[in-house]
Parts: C-alpha cells; sequence; structure tokens
C-alpha cells in the first residue's frame, strides 16, 4: 500500500504525476479530452476528465483481486489533456488525431463519444487494418448526422464503418436500450454489428455477454469504446443522454472481467457529465473501467 493518503495523491490518473508527453518507458498513455460540443442533450462532459482522475484515487490501495497486480505500478503515464479548438467540432478532430497518433497505446478520458472517430481515424493508420470494437452504451451511435450535424456525438459509428475504421462483423455493442429508429437499427444490424442490448445482459448475465463477446471479437486488434450511459442513471446519473434499464456497474464489471487475453489496442471511456453527477458515483465508475482494462492488458505490458 502506498504511504500516502489517496486523497493527497498527486491529480493525475490513479494519482500519478501528470506528465508532458509521454516520458521514456512507459508503454501507455493516459489523456483527457474534454470536448463536449458534440453533445446532443445535456453538455458538461469537458468536466469528465478532471472528474474521473480524482474518483480514481480510490483506486490505489492496493493490487486488483484478479491477477494481483497494481494497475497504477504499470508502465503507463498521465500525459494530461489533448489540446481541443474550442467551439470547432471538425478542427477538433484533426487536433485530437493528430494528437493520438504519437500515443503508442492510448486510454482516453472523455470528454463525449465523438472524441472516438479521431482515435479510430488514429489507430486505423497505425494498425492497417479495420479494428474489432468492443463498444458499451444506452445507444447505438450509428445515426448517419445528429440534427443536421455531420459529426457530434451520435454518429461515431456510423463514420467508422463507413471509413473502414472498424470491422462491423467483429463489433458488439452492449447495454444498447435508447429510442432509435428502426432504419438505424437495421442499418447497424445489416452492417453485422452484434448488438447484446441491456435486457439480454440482465437475462442472460455476465458471463454469457462476455462469450458473445469473445466469440465476435476474435484474435483481431481489439478497441474498446465505453460509453458510461451504458450504465443505468442509477449507476451513472453523471451524463448527458441518460436512458432507464440500464446495465448495474457490477455487470459491466463482470463482463470486462471476462476479457482477458483480447488483443486490445485502445480504449476510452467518454460522456461522464460531472455537473449531473451525484457524490462521485460516476466519474468513479469510469475510472473503475480504465483500472479494469490495464488490468486486462497488463500482462502484455
Ligand atoms: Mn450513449
Ligand atoms: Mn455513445
Amino acid at each position: 500500500m502506498s504511504e500516502t493518503p489517496t486523497f493527497m495523491l498527486p491529480s493525475g490518473f490513479l494519482g500519478l504525476e501528470p506528465q508532458r508527453g509521454l516520458p521514456a518507458g512507459a508503454k501507455v498513455g493516459i489523456a483527457g479530452i474534454p470536448l463536449d460540443i458534440g453533445t446532443t442533450n445535456r453538455s458538461g462532459a469537458r468536466f469528465g476528465p478532471q472528474a474521473i482522475r480524482q474518483a480514481s484515487r480510490m483506486l490505489v490501495d492496493g493490487d486488483h483481486p484478479r491477477g494481483w497486480i497494481d494497475p497504477a505500478k504499470l508502465p503507463i503515464a498521465d500525459i494530461g489533456n489533448f489540446r481541443i479548438a474550442l467551439g470547432d467540432i471538425p478542427a477538433s478532430l484533426d487536433a485530437i488525431e493528430r494528437q493520438a497518433a504519437a500515443i503508442p497505446h492510448l486510454i482516453a478520458l472523455g470528454g463525449e463519444h465523438g472524441v472516438t472517430l479521431p482515435l479510430l481515424r488514429a489507430l486505423r493508420k497505425r494498425i492497417g487494418e479495420p479494428i474489432a470494437l468492443v463498444h458499451f452504451d444506452a445507444h447505438v451511435d450509428t445515426w448517419p448526422d445528429n440534427f443536421g450535424q455531420r459529426y457530434a456525438h451520435g454518429s461515431v459509428f456510423y463514420h467508422a464503418i463507413e471509413e473502414r475504421l472498424i470491422d462491423p462483423r467483429r463489433t458488439v455493442q452492449i447495454g444498447i436500450r435508447s429510442p432509435v429508429q428502426r432504419e438505424v437499427h437495421d442499418w447497424t444490424t445489416g452492417q453485422g454489428v452484434l448488438i447484446l442490448d441491456a435486457e439480454m445482459v440482465h437475462e442472460n448475465g455476465p458471463k454469457a455477454a462476455a462469450e458473445r463477446i469473445r466469440d465476435a471479437v476474435g484474435d483481431a486488434p481489439a478497441y474498446l469504446s465505453f460509453d458510461i450511459d451504458a450504465l443505468d442513471p442509477a449507476f451513472a446519473p453523471g451524463t448527458g443522454t441518460p436512458e432507464i434499464g440500464g446495465l448495474a456497474s457490477w455487470q459491466a464489471q463482470g463482463i470486462l472481467r471476462r476479457l482477458g487475453g483480447l488483443r486490445f489496442v485502445g480504449m476510452d471511456v467518454v460522456e461522464v457529465a460531472p455537473p449531473y453527477d451525484v457524490a462521485e458515483i460516476t466519474a468513479l465508475a469510469a475510472a473503475t473501467v480504465a483500472w479494469e482494462y490495464l488490468a486486462l492488458i497488463a500482462p502484455g505490458l
């Protein structure tokens, strides 16, 4: 256990000292991306990165109880926040892509879900083939546009499929339950995307859901994108587009813990809007998702 109480640690993720750029020896960079102007309902996710960092300090007083490693002691660094172009979505996406391209393995703390598109563009260039996607969300995020805005937080995976960034036949969406136009839903499944809706998880449990994910992703390089609104508002009230009937945090954790061995190449956790949060419940859930991801990739670091 650290000799410093959790609340006195430095301000970076997991109490790390914030760095400017990835230091030598670090294999994973953790960056905040405080963009939220592509949200369609409540804004506020620009404050997500700092809230997630703050809440994450709850997780550094011991080892992860699966595998007995302390994610904070892995070769990782909190490299601060990416720069964005204030008020300009396309310029922000370009800036995010440029900054992501410099980081070999990135954990991004959002920010709204729109940040995932440039992260996938950067990864696709590095990897050279479409990437498998494990996508937790209440929403499919495959609308061609949002209220006429081409790039916003609900069109991310429409563009990711259209640009061949991800392989839709190796894409799984978990926790889906929002109102959606039937043609958007059918376009998504028609591309080959596997939707494990929230009810499927409730009725069959995390183990069955994890098995379906593992079967769909196989040995392809895989990206984890976790929209915190996949969780029920009871477990994650601090978000912009809440939908009832969602996953309990233990269900999401139970699924994540069963994804060891997948070839993860990056992740994000997005849509934490602290102005709507209560007692850091949403920020802690998001911090824990990133911490679980670190435990998953630890054997390869
Ligand atoms: Mn969502
Ligand atoms: Mn989303």
